[in-house]
């Protein structure tokens, strides 16, 4: 394949964002170099002012295929993903079915993937009951970490541990040496403060907010931490919602405990105090919380104690968010953002400061470094030829036709934001181009 050179007087590299040219060749970048510096045999794409980030990487998606492809599905969300600068989503085991937790069920969702995706992808195995005897299995046959549930996933299929299940699986975890990613909220404080909410209005988002307590989440890390410690696996808290957990985290990294840390762009956009009464669009687990808490995730992230930002889009059809009643005990907790999840968080960071070195390192290489992707989320030589043109300036209203994926609902439409999508490029070729979709799907599976 003929040498092509990526030209922008933005060009987001681990180091700093300036004027290069990155030149690719067999769907790598073989080079980083100053714009005067192509060699002339190459053919140049000049992004002029357009900044080029790497390709986004989503370690937390819920593609929920197979078996509730009605509910999403390998084209509609890998075409979301592409659409958001998106070049590798990393799939949960639940909400498909059968759930990610053996072998079978691994093979079954690369046969769903087959020649469907847009982006590439790959799997996350899960961690359930009764499976301890599988995760070896499951990593020899190529997942690129785990997942487990301390609490009720909300759905049937993957079952939650409890923590003599977790307890007999985590030898076989830390053998792999892959990371496990863990929903830490524990049912007890849950169950404690559901069962004084009773006759409470479940159309207030209030209500909702206080069944599930910041204590669910502590309590769940503690543990996490004590059983990390005694077992020696990399632990991955999955999409942290409590600032109040800050300090033990920043006290077992301290003391050398392989520890990372997500959270979401809508723990980072929303707050508590603005969320309407009946508005389930915003309903998700853990909740979003306070506005004095939004802003200390922020400061998180800029701390370190927060790694990264992933979305966990999770999409239902959109009967399950019970919009007629607004009830938020019955509605389905999650919400989609694949496409919109660049320009959500450039509007929040730009405004606080940040830099688009930062989002490159919250979005793309942190996400890329839980999976092991050596060849993901960074601009450098060597690295697959992904990336996102985006125009940082630029501002769009939401609207439907932006959403891509399955059913078109979001708590974000009508909302202006910063920031947009021009192309997408997967390993050298363009897969979105000016809101449209280009070729068709070569997304192919990403395996260690
Ligand atoms: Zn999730």
């Amino acid at each position: 394949m003929s040498l092509q050179a990526y030209l922008s007087r933005r060009v987001v590299t681990p180091e700093k964002t300036h004027p290069a040219a990155i030149l690719v060749e067999d769907e790598r970048i073989r080079a980083v170099v100053d714009p005067d510096q192509v060699p002339a045999h190459a053919e140049v794409n000049d992004f002029g002012d357009a900044a080029i980030l790497p390709g986004l990487v989503d370690s937390h998606v819920h593609i929920n295929d197979p078996g509730r492809a009605d509910w999403e599905g390998f084209e509609t969300a890998t075409r979301a993903a592409a659409a958001g600068g998106y070049t590798l989503v990393v799939d949960m085991p639940l909400n498909c079915l059968p759930p990610t937790a053996t072998v079978a069920a691994l093979e079954a969702k690369r046969a769903a993937a087959r020649g469907r995706c847009w982006i590439d992808w790959a799997a996350w195995g899960g961690v359930v009951a009764e499976n301890q005897n599988e995760i070896e299995a499951l990593a020899a046959a190529g997942v690129a970490g785990f997942k487990c549930f301390l609490i009720h996933p909300g759905i049937d299929g993957l079952t939650m541990v409890t923590e003599p299940q977790l307890r007999a699986a985590l030898p076989h975890v830390a053998r792999t040496g892959l990371p496990l990613l863990v929903h830490a909220e524990l049912p007890g404080p849950i169950d404690a403060a559901t069962g004084k909410l009773a006759g409470a209005d479940w159309r207030r988002y209030s209500t909702y907010l206080q069944s599930r307590p910041d204590e669910a989440e502590l309590s769940a890390i503690r543990l996490l931490l004590s059983l990390c410690r005694e077992y020696k696996f990399r632990l991955h808290i999955v999409h942290l919602t409590t600032s109040l957990a800050f300090a033990v985290l920043q006290a077992a990294r301290a003391a050398g405990l392989p520890v990372s840390v997500e959270t979401c762009p809508h723990y980072l956009r929303l707050d508590a105090e603005t969320i309407p009464d009946g508005a389930t669009l915003a309903k998700c687990a853990p909740p979003i919380r306070s506005r004095d808490n939004r802003e200390k995730l922020w400061q998180g992230l800029h701390d370190g104690t927060i790694d990264f930002v992933v979305t966990d889009h999770s999409p239902c059809p959109p009967a399950m968010k019970r919009l007629d009643e607004g009830n938020f005990k019955t509605a389905w907790g999650g919400i989609a953002s694949l496409s919109l999840a660049l320009p959500l968080m450039w509007t929040e960071a730009s405004q606080r400061g940040f830099t688009l070195n930062d989002v490159a390192r919250w979005m793309a290489e942190g996400p890329a470094k839980l999976a092991g992707s050596g060849r993901k989320g960074k601009i450098a030589a060597g690295h697959d030829a992904d990336f996102v043109v985006f125009d940082p300036g630029a501002k769009f209203t939401v609207t439907e036709d932006r959403l891509h994926y399955r059913h078109r609902i979001s708590p974000y439409l009508g909302e202006e934001l910063r920031g947009v999508v021009k192309a997408t490029y997967l390993r050298g070729a363009p897969v979105f181009v000016e809101g449209g979709f280009n070729g068709s799907p070569r997304g192919q599976e990403w395996r260690r």
